[in-house]
């Protein structure tokens, strides 16, 4: 094998490590050590498995937002590996000086200000969370642009894209077509939705992810943050931006270009094909990944979304055509109506109920500043919290 120049080899901070994503950013790190080296590590609580990570990857540092753990993991980390806490301790990892690249797969809005960070300091970032993007798109395309810092996209369906987009200027798109597997409940008439328990909800029929995202899937919001996202990374309006149902997760998603061609990505569902073309493009390197063989697929099933019984996709384009501070807004009530679903404290119908709720109360903010969005960010918590109070599901 060809020895590769060290300056090729990426030097990566990962904000979320010891979550779904950040396991799967590791493997491949596993796989490629020539391109891809780990120098910071950071997750919520789970110092065990930060712990652990740091012992096999030997990070120049690490961090854990939460600061009760910092102590008993000081102790026992590598020597020359620095630890910090909270959410400087996020911003400390985000702009390390030794960085090149920071993966933002935090889940929720805590990764907002370290990526807007990692920027600020000429970092280039990968972005997982979508949260990121549907809340604030605006000002971290911005302040990618002014540092000329590459976004580089890292949830499946934007990868993809991304990958159909190389040497194609903007003018070229007709339509972004974002896929979906539909989730566990696509063929679920929609007089059974109030009845589908958490258990049911969780069990996605082609992807293995956190329990946040795995829910929105179930609902579709997954799929409206994604919309929202794409409008972002690629910067088109939300009208050049669809779905369409892929119950498969094979094609990834589809560019159609002016002149009526598509061009689709397909693979295996698995993050690390994602995850290593952010970490290596625009190279492209040989792995373990099992690789496609469409003989064995067959065949490849398409159909169209049903908004009706999904209002989340409508929702979603609401929420990405108004703009401003509605997406926060969007994106703040599904955080406070998942978890309620799961806990059973609510109907999973009642998830876009709530969402649906408080966009209708909000005043969008346009092109607000960043504290703005926060602050239509914490106003939707409140609102949505009052909305579940509303939907309790009696006690028997
Ligand atoms: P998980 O729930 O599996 O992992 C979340 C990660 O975030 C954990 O490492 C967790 O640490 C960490 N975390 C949570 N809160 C904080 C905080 N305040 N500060 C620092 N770290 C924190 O989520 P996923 O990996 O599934 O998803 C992560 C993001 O990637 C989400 O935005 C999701 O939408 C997106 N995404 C996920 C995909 C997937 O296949 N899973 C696909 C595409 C996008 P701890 O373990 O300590 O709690």
């Amino acid at each position: 094998m060809a020895t590769l120049d060290k300056s090729s080899r990426k030097r990566v901070v990962i904000l979320g490590s010891t979550g779904s994503i950040g396991e799967s950013a590791l493997k491949v790190a596993r796989d490629i050590p020539d391109r891809m080296e780990i120098v910071g590590l950071a997750a919520g609580r789970s110092a065990t498995s930060l712990l652990a990570q740091a012992a096999e990857f030997k990070p120049r540092a690490v961090a854990l937002y939460e600061t009760a753990g910092i102590e008993a993991l000081r102790g026992q980390l590598p020597p020359g590996t620095a630890c910090h806490g909270g959410a400087e301790g996020l911003i400390e990892l985000a702009t390390l000086p030794e960085a090149d690249l920071v993966l933002i797969s935090i889940v929720g809005t805590a990764g907002l200000a370290p990526a807007l960070a990692a920027l600020r300091a000429g970092k280039a970032i990968a972005v997982a969370s979508k949260e990121i993007l549907v809340m604030a798109g605006e000002e971290v395309t911005r302040e990618a642009a002014k540092h000329n810092v590459p976004i580089l996209p890292v949830d499946s369906e934007h990868n993809a894209i991304f990958q159909c987009l190389v040497g194609e200027p903007a003018r070229h798109i007709r339509r972004l077509i974002l896929t979906a597997s539909g989730g566990p409940f696509r063929q679920t008439p929609a007089d059974r939705l109030a009845k589908v328990t958490p258990e049911q909800a969780l069990k996605h029929p082609t992807w293995n992810m956190g329990r946040k995202i795995t829910i929105d899937s179930a609902t579709l919001f997954n799929k409206g943050l994604e919309m929202i996202e794409a409008r972002w990374l690629f910067g088109v309006p939300m009208d050049q931006v669809e779905v369409v149902i892929h119950p498969q997760s094979i094609v990834h998603s589809l560019v159609e270009f002016v002149d009526g061609s598509l061009l689709a990505q397909l693979s295996h569902s698995d993050m690390c094909f994602p995850i290593q073309y952010a970490v290596t493009y625009p190279d492209r390197l040989s792995n373990r990944l099992r690789p496609l063989n469409l003989a064995e697929v067959g065949s490849l099933h398409f159909e169209a979304p049903d908004s009706e019984k999904f209002p989340a996709l409508r929702l979603a384009r609401e929420a990405g055509t108004v703009g401003g501070t509605l997406p926060a807004v969007l994106n703040a009530a599904n955080e406070i109506a998942v978890p309620a679903f799961l806990d059973g404290k609510i109907l999973f119908p009642a998830i876009w109920h709530i969402v649906e709720a408080v966009m209708k109360r909000h005043k969008p903010v346009e092109h607000p500043h960043l504290d703005e969005i926060l602050k239509a960010d914490a106003w939707a918590r409140t609102a949505a919290l009052e909305e579940v109070t509303s939907r309790l599901i009696a006690c028997p």
